[in-house]
């Protein structure tokens, strides 16, 4: 049994606990299997961990999260902490982990399980079946590009000004990202811009061109403008494979793209850096969700996101993939017996709580493993 797999739990506020239990039992169940071994460790962040350490990620937690081999965490925020100063809210804690560990590449896979497939508001025919991965790179790009803000000019007017900047190697290490992952799937690659009205669309373009003519012919390459991918997303989203795209279109094209299985709590998300000398990179795994307060410590926020962001776990940090695949398929194997959450409800399913969600899984595992 492989072992000193080092994880670190930040389970957040608000639902984040909650879910993040459900997930320590599957750790639990694959230590009790002997399959996995993870030498894990937990801290806070977010809210709870301004109440306690005055900041919404501490140092001590910054350095744990340095030292680990892979985060998995919660959600962050709720109502208690929203009139705080910008630098203290929960919030931060999460954008200074993604900045500190330097995770470029955001993986959003949008799955749709063929039980759920009532819970889209498209067609049946239109997704049954669909896979496809969107690949936002998230620490460049015109959220952070400068010069920004808000400026008075001369004749009283207000003016804003945000900069979109990629630069040659930005581009570059998130397609190699987009490229490796297409060859463990369907080999196939969708970039995206707007290159037909920005150079830094075309920049992109020419220089994802250039990463596949020099290293990855194998796979195969489209350029899509990022107004058409949209269209095509809900049209006929099965066209796509992995679609790669900088930071501000990746934030509208995920959401749109995971908007296609229908269902909040069902979506998954890994953050990674780039890879260090032994190809292991710096990852966060984490729901799609918030920290949903209205319905916190009720035991009713439905786990499978959590979950499924372990299962990315044991795929891209671990190389795991059996024991990945084997998550997903406990998963599909609960929802197929028509047990549910109550945001995923539908006719002839049974409701029931987290931690009945949770037993089930465990069940599903125990018939698999
Ligand atoms: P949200 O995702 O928390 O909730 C939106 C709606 O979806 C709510 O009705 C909620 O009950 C439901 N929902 C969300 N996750 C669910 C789950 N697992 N099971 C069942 N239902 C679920 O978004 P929001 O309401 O806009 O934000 C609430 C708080 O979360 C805010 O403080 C926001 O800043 C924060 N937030 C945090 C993150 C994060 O930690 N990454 C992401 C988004 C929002």
């Amino acid at each position: 049994m492989s072992a000193n797999k080092k994880l670190l739990i930040l389970a957040g506020d608000g639902i984040g606990p909650e879910v993040m239990h459900q997930v320590e039992r599957v750790i639990e169940w694959f230590d009790r299997k002997r399959l996995v071994r993870f030498d894990t460790s937990e801290a806070l962040v977010g809210g709870c961990a301004y109440d306690v350490e005055g900041a919404p990620v501490s140092d001590a937690t910054m350095a744990k999260a340095q030292d680990a081999d892979a985060v998995l965490f919660g959600a962050v925020g709720g109502p208690k902490w929203e009139s705080l100063p910008f630098a203290m809210r929960p919030e931060r804690g999460l954008l200074r982990l993604r900045k500190e560990l330097g995770l470029f590449a955001n993986l959003r896979p949008a799955v749709v399980f063929e039980p759920l497939l009532g819970a889209s508001t498209l067609k049946p025919e239109v997704i049954s079946g669909l896979d496809i991965m969107i690949l936002r790179e998230l620490t460049g790009g015109v959220y952070f590009g400068e010069p920004r803000g808000v400026a008075t000019l001369p004749d009283g007017q207000r003016r804003g000004v945000n900069t979109q900047v990629y630069t040659t190697s930005e581009i570059v290490r998130v397609g190699r990202v987009a490229f490796e992952l297409a060859r463990k799937r369907r080999n196939k690659v969708c970039s995206v811009e707007k290159a037909n009205v920005m150079e830094s669309g075309e920049l992109w373009r020419e220089e994802i061109q250039k990463l596949h003519d020099a290293e990855y012919q194998d796979v195969e390459l489209h350029h899509m403008y990022a107004d058409n991918c949209a269209m095509q997303l809900v049209r006929n989203p099965k066209q796509f494979d992995v679609i790669v795209t900088d930071n501000l279109f990746g934030d509208i094209l995920s959401d749109c793209a995971a908007m296609l299985t229908g269902s909040l709590g069902m979506l998954p998300s890994a953050s990674l850096g780039a890879a260090d000398s032994t190809g292991q990179r710096k990852a966060l795994y984490e729901p799609v969700h918030g920290s949903a307060p209205d319905i916190a410590g009720k035991d009713m926020a439905n786990p499978l996101a959590s979950v499924l962001s372990f299962a990315m776990m044991l795929r891209y940090s671990f190389d795991m993939t059996e024991q990945a695949d084997m998550v997903e398929q406990a998963v599909k194997n609960a929802l197929a017996l028509g047990v549910r959450t109550s945001d995923i409800l539908q006719a002839n399913t049974a409701r029931v709580s987290t931690s009945v969600m949770g037993d089930t899984l465990l069940r599903e595992l125990d018939k698999l493993g």
